[in-house]
């Protein structure tokens, strides 16, 4: 029997374009048609980029000393955050597992305190060589996985769809980033597998070259694969650690823009870390 069979797959889809998300919902139909649970998250960075520029609002990156680049989140840019991310994106992935005959649930993580952040208010950063700080930031870093509730949605037979948005303890909205939302979820529900699927084939020793491509790592080289990890590419890394130290079992990193793009990761293509 196939081990994967038992426990719940949380899958991240991408929000840079070029995942299919309609592909990914085909698969997860199947998947869960077979009986198996699965929780999924996404990402919205691209399509809440273009909202903020056909408002007038566009987004301003911003680089931190560490050199992680994130979204400068002020309350006009969390408002157009949750129009295109939980108003838009969410509801279509709800929509389209829903013609597919899934029963499923859209939320963020605002919804009934699923997911707790702790609030940044001031973020530092780096421009031009100098360094800044910035104030008014809705971003928050996350603490807490309302972890029952999701299972009382699994349990109920609800497939839930969550979006990258937390609350604070003071309840207000907060940006959070998706793979770290991911990687905590998997870690709170002890997952089987947290699959990243992204817009590369998984971790390349030497980006952009896909034949640096490593199909395997264990949790004890996520150090040094961090330092392969260029940009973004960082987060997932930093998310399977998470993940696996919060009791995942297996992280698997790989391309969302394939046919059955979750059988194939779970089929050992993309960078499987365990
Ligand atoms: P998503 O929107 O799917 O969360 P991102 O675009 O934010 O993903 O991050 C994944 C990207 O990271 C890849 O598409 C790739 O451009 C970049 N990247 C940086 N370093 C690496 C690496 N070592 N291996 C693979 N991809 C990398």
């Amino acid at each position: 029997m196939n081990s994967n069979q038992d426990g719940i797959i949380v899958i991240k889809i991408g929000g840079a374009a070029g995942v299919d998300y309609s592909a990914v919902c085909t698969d997860a139909a199947r998947l869960i048609e077979a009986g198996k649970q699965v929780v999924l998250v996404h990402g919205g960075s691209a399509d809440a980029t273009a909202l903020g520029e056909d408002i007038g609002h566009p987004p301003r990156f911003v680089t931190s000393p560490s050199g992680f680049t994130s979204r400068y989140t002020d309350r006009r840019t969390l408002d157009i955050f949750a129009m295109a991310v939980n108003g838009g994106l969410n509801t279509r992935i709800v929509e389209q597992l829903r013609t597919l005959g899934v029963n499923a649930f859209g939320m963020s993580g605002l919804d009934g305190g699923l997911i707790t952040a702790k609030r940044k208010g001031s973020i530092r950063i780096v421009e031009n060589g100098k360094r800044k700080m910035l104030h008014d930031d809705y971003t928050g870093k996350i603490q807490h996985v309302d972890v029952s509730l999701l299972q009382t949605f699994l349990a109920a037979g609800y497939t839930p769809v969550i979006s990258p948005m937390a609350v604070s303890q003071d309840g207000e909205a907060l940006n959070t980033d998706a793979d770290r939302m991911a990687a905590m979820i998997a870690a709170a529900l002890k997952a089987q597998n947290l699959l990243l699927l992204t817009a590369v084939p998984g971790l390349m020793r030497s980006f952009p070259d896909e034949s640096t491509l490593i199909s395997d790592l264990s949790q004890r080289d996520l150090k040094v694969a961090l330092e392969y990890a260029e940009g973004r590419m960082k987060k997932k890394v930093l998310g399977a650690q998470e993940a696996l130290d919060g009791g995942a079992q297996q992280v698997i990193i790989a391309d969302g823009r394939i046919e059955a793009p979750i059988s194939n990761a779970l089929s050992g293509n993309g960078t499987t870390i365990h």
